[in-house]
Protein backbone atom coordinates (compact mmCIF):
# COMPACT_ATOMS: atom_id res chain seq x y z
CA UNK A 1 0.00 0.00 0.00
CA UNK A 2 1.26 3.69 -1.22
CA UNK A 3 1.72 6.18 1.40
CA UNK A 4 -1.02 8.86 0.67
CA UNK A 5 -0.25 12.31 1.65
CA UNK A 6 -1.88 13.63 -1.82
CA UNK A 7 -4.57 12.01 -4.10
CA UNK A 8 -5.36 13.24 -7.29
CA UNK A 9 -8.85 11.40 -8.63
CA UNK A 10 -10.30 10.74 -11.81
CA UNK A 11 -13.81 9.31 -12.22
CA UNK A 12 -14.41 7.60 -15.14
CA UNK A 13 -17.99 5.72 -15.88
CA UNK A 14 -19.49 4.36 -18.69
CA UNK A 15 -23.32 3.72 -17.57
CA UNK A 16 -23.78 0.59 -17.19
CA UNK A 17 -20.40 -0.68 -17.42
CA UNK A 18 -17.06 -0.36 -15.41
CA UNK A 19 -16.05 2.94 -13.31
CA UNK A 20 -12.33 3.94 -12.84
CA UNK A 21 -10.79 6.37 -10.33
CA UNK A 22 -7.35 6.95 -11.71
CA UNK A 23 -5.15 8.95 -8.91
CA UNK A 24 -1.29 9.77 -8.47
CA UNK A 25 0.19 9.14 -4.70
CA UNK A 26 3.43 11.02 -3.31
CA UNK A 27 5.58 8.96 -0.66
CA UNK A 28 6.46 10.97 2.50
CA UNK A 29 9.03 12.86 0.78
CA UNK A 30 6.95 14.01 -1.86
CA UNK A 31 8.19 12.07 -4.50
CA UNK A 32 5.21 11.18 -6.91
CA UNK A 33 5.97 7.42 -6.91
CA UNK A 34 2.84 6.01 -8.72
CA UNK A 35 -0.20 5.95 -10.50
CA UNK A 36 -2.90 3.19 -9.93
CA UNK A 37 -6.47 2.78 -11.47
CA UNK A 38 -9.10 1.59 -8.57
CA UNK A 39 -12.16 -0.18 -11.22
CA UNK A 40 -15.37 -0.80 -9.99
CA UNK A 41 -18.93 -1.38 -11.44
CA UNK A 42 -21.60 1.29 -12.86
CA UNK A 43 -24.52 -0.36 -12.87
CA UNK A 44 -28.11 0.89 -13.28
CA UNK A 45 -30.35 -0.68 -10.81
CA UNK A 46 -34.22 -1.02 -11.59
CA UNK A 47 -36.38 -3.31 -9.46
CA UNK A 48 -40.09 -4.09 -9.89
CA UNK A 49 -42.65 -6.82 -9.30
CA UNK A 50 -43.46 -7.12 -12.26
CA UNK A 51 -44.95 -10.68 -13.08
CA UNK A 52 -44.56 -11.73 -16.95
CA UNK A 53 -47.23 -12.42 -18.94
CA UNK A 54 -49.10 -15.32 -18.55
CA UNK A 55 -51.25 -16.93 -21.45
CA UNK A 56 -50.40 -13.79 -23.51
CA UNK A 57 -52.62 -11.88 -21.09
CA UNK A 58 -51.57 -9.48 -18.54
CA UNK A 59 -48.92 -7.91 -16.56
CA UNK A 60 -49.17 -7.01 -12.95
CA UNK A 61 -47.02 -5.97 -10.02
CA UNK A 62 -48.51 -8.03 -7.50
CA UNK A 63 -48.49 -6.44 -3.95
CA UNK A 64 -50.80 -9.36 -2.44
CA UNK A 65 -50.01 -12.91 -3.31
CA UNK A 66 -52.88 -15.99 -2.61
CA UNK A 67 -51.16 -18.64 0.17
CA UNK A 68 -51.13 -21.55 -1.85
CA UNK A 69 -48.25 -24.43 -0.05
CA UNK A 70 -48.48 -26.19 -3.34
CA UNK A 71 -47.05 -22.89 -5.35
CA UNK A 72 -49.86 -22.38 -8.00
CA UNK A 73 -49.92 -18.52 -7.30
CA UNK A 74 -46.28 -17.68 -7.81
CA UNK A 75 -45.10 -13.91 -8.55
CA UNK A 76 -42.18 -13.31 -10.30
CA UNK A 77 -39.65 -10.22 -9.25
CA UNK A 78 -36.79 -9.37 -10.63
CA UNK A 79 -34.21 -6.58 -11.21
CA UNK A 80 -32.53 -4.87 -14.65
CA UNK A 81 -29.04 -4.25 -13.59
CA UNK A 82 -26.83 -4.46 -15.73
CA UNK A 83 -23.04 -5.73 -14.66
CA UNK A 84 -24.10 -7.45 -11.84
CA UNK A 85 -23.95 -10.89 -11.43
CA UNK A 86 -26.96 -13.60 -10.94
CA UNK A 87 -24.39 -15.36 -8.27
CA UNK A 88 -24.16 -11.35 -6.52
CA UNK A 89 -27.85 -11.13 -5.95
CA UNK A 90 -29.54 -13.11 -2.82
CA UNK A 91 -33.37 -12.80 -2.28
CA UNK A 92 -34.66 -13.72 1.41
CA UNK A 93 -37.79 -12.51 3.45
CA UNK A 94 -36.22 -9.84 6.10
CA UNK A 95 -39.06 -8.77 8.01
CA UNK A 96 -42.77 -8.56 8.63
CA UNK A 97 -45.35 -11.26 10.83
CA UNK A 98 -45.14 -13.41 7.99
CA UNK A 99 -41.85 -13.83 7.94
CA UNK A 100 -40.73 -17.37 6.64
CA UNK A 101 -43.55 -17.70 4.93
CA UNK A 102 -42.33 -17.05 1.55
CA UNK A 103 -40.37 -19.45 -0.28
CA UNK A 104 -38.40 -19.43 -3.09
CA UNK A 105 -38.79 -22.63 -5.01
CA UNK A 106 -36.87 -22.86 -8.11
CA UNK A 107 -33.95 -20.88 -5.98
CA UNK A 108 -33.32 -17.33 -4.40
CA UNK A 109 -30.16 -16.56 -6.51
CA UNK A 110 -29.99 -14.36 -9.52
CA UNK A 111 -32.07 -11.31 -11.29
CA UNK A 112 -35.43 -12.90 -11.18
CA UNK A 113 -36.75 -15.06 -8.58
CA UNK A 114 -40.05 -17.14 -8.22
CA UNK A 115 -41.74 -16.95 -4.41
CA UNK A 116 -44.99 -18.07 -3.45
CA UNK A 117 -46.73 -17.68 0.37
CA UNK A 118 -47.32 -20.88 2.31
CA UNK A 119 -48.61 -18.60 6.04
CA UNK A 120 -51.04 -15.30 5.18
CA UNK A 121 -49.48 -12.52 6.21
CA UNK A 122 -47.11 -9.68 5.36
CA UNK A 123 -43.31 -9.83 4.41
CA UNK A 124 -40.91 -8.10 2.76
CA UNK A 125 -38.79 -9.38 0.37
CA UNK A 126 -34.98 -8.21 0.03
CA UNK A 127 -33.09 -8.81 -2.82
CA UNK A 128 -29.47 -8.59 -1.18
CA UNK A 129 -26.74 -7.21 -3.55
CA UNK A 130 -22.81 -8.40 -2.97
CA UNK A 131 -20.60 -4.66 -2.91
CA UNK A 132 -24.21 -2.86 -3.49
CA UNK A 133 -23.45 0.87 -2.07
CA UNK A 134 -26.77 2.26 -0.97
CA UNK A 135 -30.37 0.63 -0.21
CA UNK A 136 -31.24 -2.67 -1.41
CA UNK A 137 -34.24 -3.31 -3.59
CA UNK A 138 -37.44 -4.45 -1.24
CA UNK A 139 -40.90 -5.37 -1.86
CA UNK A 140 -43.68 -5.30 0.49
CA UNK A 141 -45.90 -8.21 0.01
CA UNK A 142 -49.31 -9.22 1.79
CA UNK A 143 -49.89 -13.22 1.27
CA UNK A 144 -53.52 -14.19 1.40
CA UNK A 145 -55.47 -16.93 2.18
CA UNK A 146 -58.37 -17.16 -0.83
CA UNK A 147 -61.65 -16.07 -0.45
CA UNK A 148 -64.04 -17.89 -3.22
CA UNK A 149 -66.57 -15.50 -4.14
CA UNK A 150 -69.94 -16.40 -6.26
CA UNK A 151 -71.11 -14.58 -9.15
CA UNK A 152 -74.65 -14.62 -10.98
CA UNK A 153 -73.82 -14.09 -14.46
CA UNK A 154 -76.80 -13.36 -16.74
CA UNK A 155 -76.43 -12.92 -20.29
CA UNK A 156 -79.51 -10.74 -22.20
CA UNK A 157 -81.18 -11.24 -25.19
CA UNK A 158 -83.13 -8.76 -27.77
CA UNK A 159 -86.65 -9.05 -28.71
CA UNK A 160 -85.12 -10.90 -32.21
CA UNK A 161 -83.71 -13.57 -29.93
CA UNK A 162 -79.88 -12.47 -30.70
CA UNK A 163 -77.80 -13.02 -27.34
CA UNK A 164 -75.32 -10.27 -26.34
CA UNK A 165 -72.79 -13.45 -26.19
CA UNK A 166 -73.40 -16.66 -26.88
CA UNK A 167 -73.62 -18.46 -23.60
CA UNK A 168 -71.76 -21.30 -24.59
CA UNK A 169 -68.81 -18.63 -25.30
CA UNK A 170 -65.18 -19.40 -24.38
CA UNK A 171 -65.25 -15.71 -24.38
CA UNK A 172 -67.08 -16.19 -20.93
CA UNK A 173 -64.62 -18.83 -19.43
CA UNK A 174 -61.47 -17.32 -20.46
CA UNK A 175 -63.15 -13.83 -18.81
CA UNK A 176 -63.12 -15.50 -15.16
CA UNK A 177 -60.20 -17.09 -16.06
CA UNK A 178 -58.22 -13.85 -16.46
CA UNK A 179 -60.28 -11.72 -13.69
CA UNK A 180 -58.64 -14.28 -11.41
CA UNK A 181 -55.64 -13.76 -12.37
CA UNK A 182 -55.68 -10.03 -11.35
CA UNK A 183 -58.16 -10.69 -8.30
CA UNK A 184 -55.71 -12.95 -6.80
CA UNK A 185 -53.57 -9.92 -5.85
CA UNK A 186 -56.25 -9.50 -3.06
CA UNK A 187 -56.69 -13.45 -2.65
CA UNK A 188 -59.67 -13.70 -4.45
CA UNK A 189 -61.33 -15.99 -6.86
CA UNK A 190 -64.87 -15.31 -8.47
CA UNK A 191 -66.60 -18.41 -9.38
CA UNK A 192 -70.04 -18.52 -11.92
CA UNK A 193 -70.24 -22.67 -11.09
CA UNK A 194 -74.17 -21.77 -11.36
CA UNK A 195 -74.89 -22.39 -14.88
CA UNK A 196 -75.09 -19.01 -17.27
CA UNK A 197 -78.68 -17.42 -16.74
CA UNK A 198 -80.22 -15.98 -20.04
CA UNK A 199 -82.81 -13.08 -20.23
CA UNK A 200 -84.58 -11.39 -23.14
CA UNK A 201 -85.11 -7.50 -22.65
CA UNK A 202 -84.52 -5.25 -25.24
CA UNK A 203 -84.15 -2.28 -23.21
CA UNK A 204 -81.39 -3.71 -20.73
CA UNK A 205 -79.68 -5.08 -24.12
CA UNK A 206 -79.06 -1.59 -25.31
CA UNK A 207 -78.57 -0.35 -21.54
CA UNK A 208 -77.91 3.00 -20.27
CA UNK A 209 -74.69 4.01 -18.43
CA UNK A 210 -74.55 4.62 -14.90
CA UNK A 211 -74.21 8.39 -14.29
CA UNK A 212 -77.08 8.89 -17.51
CA UNK A 213 -80.00 6.45 -15.82
CA UNK A 214 -79.98 3.95 -13.36
CA UNK A 215 -83.31 2.43 -14.60
CA UNK A 216 -82.27 -0.03 -16.38
CA UNK A 217 -79.63 -1.42 -13.57
CA UNK A 218 -81.94 -1.34 -10.66
CA UNK A 219 -84.71 -3.54 -12.79
CA UNK A 220 -81.61 -5.51 -13.27
CA UNK A 221 -80.54 -6.07 -9.58
CA UNK A 222 -83.96 -6.72 -8.50
CA UNK A 223 -84.87 -9.25 -11.70
CA UNK A 224 -81.70 -10.92 -10.42
CA UNK A 225 -83.38 -10.73 -6.37
CA UNK A 226 -86.52 -11.83 -7.51
CA UNK A 227 -85.10 -15.30 -9.06
CA UNK A 228 -83.19 -15.95 -5.13
CA UNK A 229 -80.07 -14.28 -6.05
CA UNK A 230 -79.22 -11.96 -3.10
CA UNK A 231 -75.57 -11.23 -1.72
CA UNK A 232 -74.06 -12.45 -4.95
CA UNK A 233 -72.14 -10.57 -7.29
CA UNK A 234 -74.22 -10.06 -10.43
CA UNK A 235 -72.49 -9.61 -13.85
CA UNK A 236 -75.34 -8.93 -16.56
CA UNK A 237 -73.83 -8.94 -20.01
CA UNK A 238 -75.75 -6.63 -22.77
CA UNK A 239 -75.20 -5.46 -26.36
CA UNK A 240 -74.18 -2.38 -26.05
CA UNK A 241 -73.89 0.32 -22.98
CA UNK A 242 -75.19 3.45 -24.54
CA UNK A 243 -73.09 6.77 -24.30
CA UNK A 244 -75.02 9.64 -22.48
CA UNK A 245 -72.19 11.32 -20.50
CA UNK A 246 -69.48 13.36 -23.01
CA UNK A 247 -66.21 11.13 -23.05
CA UNK A 248 -67.03 8.54 -21.94
CA UNK A 249 -67.64 5.09 -23.77
CA UNK A 250 -68.15 2.60 -20.64
CA UNK A 251 -66.88 -0.69 -21.41
CA UNK A 252 -68.62 -1.90 -18.01
CA UNK A 253 -70.61 -0.25 -15.59
CA UNK A 254 -71.40 -0.91 -11.55
CA UNK A 255 -73.92 0.40 -9.78
CA UNK A 256 -72.48 -0.82 -6.15
CA UNK A 257 -75.95 -1.20 -4.92
CA UNK A 258 -77.29 -3.51 -8.02
CA UNK A 259 -75.49 -5.55 -10.21
CA UNK A 260 -72.29 -4.83 -12.75
CA UNK A 261 -72.99 -4.46 -16.61
CA UNK A 262 -70.66 -5.37 -18.82
CA UNK A 263 -70.97 -4.89 -22.94
CA UNK A 264 -70.21 -7.62 -25.57
CA UNK A 265 -67.22 -6.26 -26.84
CA UNK A 266 -65.46 -5.63 -23.62
CA UNK A 267 -66.40 -9.48 -22.24
CA UNK A 268 -62.64 -9.79 -21.18
CA UNK A 269 -60.71 -10.55 -17.59
CA UNK A 270 -60.15 -6.88 -17.10
CA UNK A 271 -63.25 -5.35 -17.10
CA UNK A 272 -64.51 -8.13 -14.53
CA UNK A 273 -61.92 -7.52 -12.21
CA UNK A 274 -62.12 -3.24 -12.88
CA UNK A 275 -66.00 -3.60 -12.05
CA UNK A 276 -65.92 -5.91 -8.76
CA UNK A 277 -62.99 -3.64 -7.69
CA UNK A 278 -65.59 -0.91 -7.39
CA UNK A 279 -67.71 -3.23 -4.94
CA UNK A 280 -64.18 -3.91 -3.41
CA UNK A 281 -64.39 0.03 -2.56
CA UNK A 282 -61.93 0.87 -5.04
CA UNK A 283 -62.73 4.49 -7.04
CA UNK A 284 -61.53 5.14 -10.60
CA UNK A 285 -58.06 6.70 -10.98
CA UNK A 286 -56.98 8.78 -14.53
CA UNK A 287 -53.83 9.66 -16.38
CA UNK A 288 -55.76 12.32 -17.62
CA UNK A 289 -58.66 14.13 -17.00
CA UNK A 290 -61.46 12.33 -18.01
CA UNK A 291 -63.66 15.16 -19.40
CA UNK A 292 -60.26 16.96 -20.95
CA UNK A 293 -57.84 14.48 -21.89
CA UNK A 294 -55.42 17.93 -22.74
CA UNK A 295 -54.65 17.24 -18.68
CA UNK A 296 -52.17 14.81 -18.34
CA UNK A 297 -50.51 13.98 -14.67
CA UNK A 298 -47.30 15.71 -15.04
CA UNK A 299 -43.93 14.18 -13.39
CA UNK A 300 -41.89 11.16 -12.34
CA UNK A 301 -43.19 8.49 -9.32
CA UNK A 302 -41.86 10.02 -6.34
CA UNK A 303 -42.04 8.61 -2.76
CA UNK A 304 -45.03 10.80 -1.62
CA UNK A 305 -47.16 10.00 -4.78
CA UNK A 306 -48.19 6.64 -3.42
CA UNK A 307 -47.67 4.36 -0.62
CA UNK A 308 -44.48 3.70 1.08
CA UNK A 309 -44.94 -0.03 0.60
CA UNK A 310 -45.41 0.53 -2.61
CA UNK A 311 -42.41 2.77 -3.11
CA UNK A 312 -40.43 0.05 -1.43
CA UNK A 313 -36.55 1.08 -1.71
CA UNK A 314 -37.40 3.54 -4.70
CA UNK A 315 -35.76 1.33 -7.39
CA UNK A 316 -38.05 2.51 -10.03
CA UNK A 317 -36.86 3.33 -13.70
CA UNK A 318 -35.78 6.90 -13.23
CA UNK A 319 -38.02 8.33 -16.39
CA UNK A 320 -40.48 6.33 -14.73
CA UNK A 321 -43.77 8.57 -15.39
CA UNK A 322 -46.54 8.85 -12.84
CA UNK A 323 -49.43 8.99 -15.60
CA UNK A 324 -47.56 5.49 -17.04
CA UNK A 325 -47.60 3.85 -13.36
CA UNK A 326 -51.60 5.14 -13.19
CA UNK A 327 -52.06 3.49 -16.03
CA UNK A 328 -50.58 0.29 -14.91
CA UNK A 329 -52.94 0.26 -12.43
CA UNK A 330 -56.68 -2.37 -12.21
CA UNK A 331 -58.66 0.77 -11.21
CA UNK A 332 -57.49 3.08 -13.87
CA UNK A 333 -61.01 4.14 -15.15
CA UNK A 334 -60.11 4.92 -18.79
CA UNK A 335 -61.84 2.25 -21.46
CA UNK A 336 -59.49 2.61 -24.11
CA UNK A 337 -57.29 0.28 -23.06
CA UNK A 338 -59.91 -2.41 -21.88
CA UNK A 339 -60.52 -3.71 -25.17
CA UNK A 340 -57.12 -5.09 -25.64
CA UNK A 341 -56.06 -6.69 -22.38
CA UNK A 342 -52.75 -7.03 -23.74
CA UNK A 343 -50.92 -4.03 -22.26
CA UNK A 344 -49.24 -3.39 -18.46
CA UNK A 345 -52.16 -3.74 -16.59
CA UNK A 346 -54.43 -4.91 -13.33
CA UNK A 347 -51.89 -3.56 -11.17
CA UNK A 348 -53.64 -3.68 -7.45
CA UNK A 349 -51.29 -1.42 -5.17
CA UNK A 350 -50.82 -1.54 -1.51
CA UNK A 351 -52.15 1.91 -1.16
CA UNK A 352 -53.54 5.27 -2.46
CA UNK A 353 -51.85 6.32 -5.76
CA UNK A 354 -51.83 10.00 -7.03
CA UNK A 355 -53.56 10.49 -10.05
CA UNK A 356 -56.92 12.00 -11.66
CA UNK A 357 -60.21 11.06 -9.86
CA UNK A 358 -63.28 10.78 -12.24
CA UNK A 359 -64.61 14.22 -10.47
CA UNK A 360 -66.63 15.62 -13.73
CA UNK A 361 -66.77 19.54 -12.84
CA UNK A 362 -62.93 20.45 -12.74
CA UNK A 363 -59.83 18.42 -12.86
CA UNK A 364 -58.88 16.98 -9.46
CA UNK A 365 -55.79 15.25 -8.90
CA UNK A 366 -55.11 13.27 -5.45
CA UNK A 367 -54.35 10.01 -4.27
CA UNK A 368 -57.15 7.86 -5.03
CA UNK A 369 -57.96 4.98 -3.24
CA UNK A 370 -57.30 1.95 -5.37
CA UNK A 371 -55.69 -0.63 -3.13
CA UNK A 372 -55.30 -3.21 -0.79
CA UNK A 373 -55.46 -1.55 2.11
CA UNK A 374 -58.35 0.40 0.96
CA UNK A 375 -60.57 -2.44 0.19
CA UNK A 376 -63.82 -4.01 2.17
CA UNK A 377 -62.59 -5.79 4.70
CA UNK A 378 -64.38 -9.29 4.11
CA UNK A 379 -62.92 -9.12 0.64
CA UNK A 380 -66.16 -10.46 -0.83
CA UNK A 381 -67.21 -7.91 -3.67
CA UNK A 382 -71.21 -8.47 -3.86
CA UNK A 383 -74.80 -6.94 -4.17
CA UNK A 384 -77.80 -7.26 -2.69
ZN1 LIG B 1 -64.41 2.11 -13.08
Amino acid sequence: MPTTTELAANLVTKTPGKGFITYLYRDTEGTVRNQDTLSFSVTRLIAENIQPREGNYLVRNPAGLTRNSHGLYPATYFIDAPGIADNDITWSATSGPGLGSVQFPHGNKGKSVTAWGTVAGDVKITATIDGLVGKPPEFNVRVFDQVTVPVALFVVYNSNGTPAISPNSGLIDAMFYNANLILRQAGISLTFNLAVHTVTNSAWFYTGSYNAHTNDMAAMGGYARSLGMTDVLKVFIVGDITNRVANTAPAGVNMTDQCIVIKTAYVNGAVLAHEAGHSLGWEDIYDRYPMDKNYLIEGYVSADRMDPKDWGAGHYPEDRFQSALVRRLLMHGDEGVWGTATEEMGYIPHGQVYGFTRARDQPVQRKCNVGLDGMIQTRVPKHP
